[in-house]
């Protein structure tokens, strides 16, 4: 297939075919983990009933923002405005690789800033208060998160000048990563620190699930990984020594109900400082 072909499909996908893609994603994941489960969960069915109740309040406030989405990118495009133009990339697979690593970079500030900003953890917590981890878990998203991932995801538009194509394209990657990632299941040790070199994986990410700071506080990557390695927040341990959830939310029944863990937000903010008596575990790198 030819990089102009790409482009006219990228440009004309409709939303349809881009919720069919992550469906079909969804069920691939799922049926992987019926299969080759890592983790032992007697709940399935419940769990993905609380977590999918989240879709709907999401998907209200993406077609809410997407059309300011739009209209930011086609402002861009018009007045050759954001950072790509300031580069001058004229070849298309350049310009497709400079802006997948600018907008991964992107996602990765956006995402370590949730879990600096208190006002933007209250809201990111409720993903990370899963006391399970699959590939349900990656829908779990609480709808103030949603206007906020959004509100940020246009600002690098914005800045960057991301034209449409590359950003869907992107798109179709970073959604694979991100269910695969939540996935209940891990690949061999050795493949999995090998591709754990460059591109984030399951057992990584569920690192970033763990219950206990500072391991919530590591592996904050989107697709790729380098991003964590670079600035000193990459994080290893053993997948058989995970307890997912957060250390200062360990009510388990509120975490798991959707009517519960969607007023978390709205609770007081409790730190690791708050109930810690030990100190905190040490990152092994
Ligand atoms: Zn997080
Ligand atoms: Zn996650």
């Amino acid at each position: 297939m030819k990089m102009s072909d790409l482009i006219s499909f990228f440009t004309e996908v409709t939303d349809m075919q881009r919720l069919m893609f992550a469906v079909t994603v969804v069920l691939i994941f799922w049926q992987m983990e019926t299969l080759v489960a890592f983790k032992n969960n007697p709940k399935r069915w419940s769990h993905l009933w609380n977590n999918a109740l989240y879709i709907l309040p999401d998907t209200l406030v993406q077609v809410a923002v997407g059309i300011f989405f739009i209209k930011t990118i086609n402002f861009d495009q018009t007045h050759h405005w954001g950072l790509l133009f300031l580069l001058g990339i004229k070849n298309p697979v350049a310009l497709f690789i400079v802006s997948f690593l600018m907008l991964d970079f992107c996602e990765w500030v956006y995402h370590w800033l949730t879990h600096k900003v208190p006002f933007f953890w209250r809201f990111h917590l409720v993903h990370h208060s899963d006391p399970i981890v699959d590939v349900t878990t990656t829908v779990r998203e609480h709808p103030g998160e949603t206007v906020l991932r959004l509100g940020f995801t246009t600002l690098w538009v914005f800045l960057t000048g991301t034209p449409l194509w590359a950003y869907f394209f992107r798109q179709f990657f970073q959604i694979s990563c991100n269910f695969w990632c939540h996935s209940n299941f891990v690949l061999p040790e050795k493949i999995d620190k090998y591709v754990g070199l460059v591109f984030n994986t399951p057992h990584l990410h569920h690192i970033h699930h763990h219950y206990r700071h500072p391991y919530t506080d590591s592996n904050y990557a989107d697709v790729l990984i380098i991003w964590d390695r670079l600035f000193g927040t990459f994080a290893r341990m053993e997948e058989k020594d995970l307890i997912y959830g957060l250390e200062t939310y360990p009510d388990e029944d509120k975490n798991w109900q959707f009517h519960t863990s969607v007023a978390l937000p709205f609770q007081t903010l409790i730190y690791p400082e708050d109930i810690l008596q030990e100190q905190p575990q040490e990152v092994k790198y």
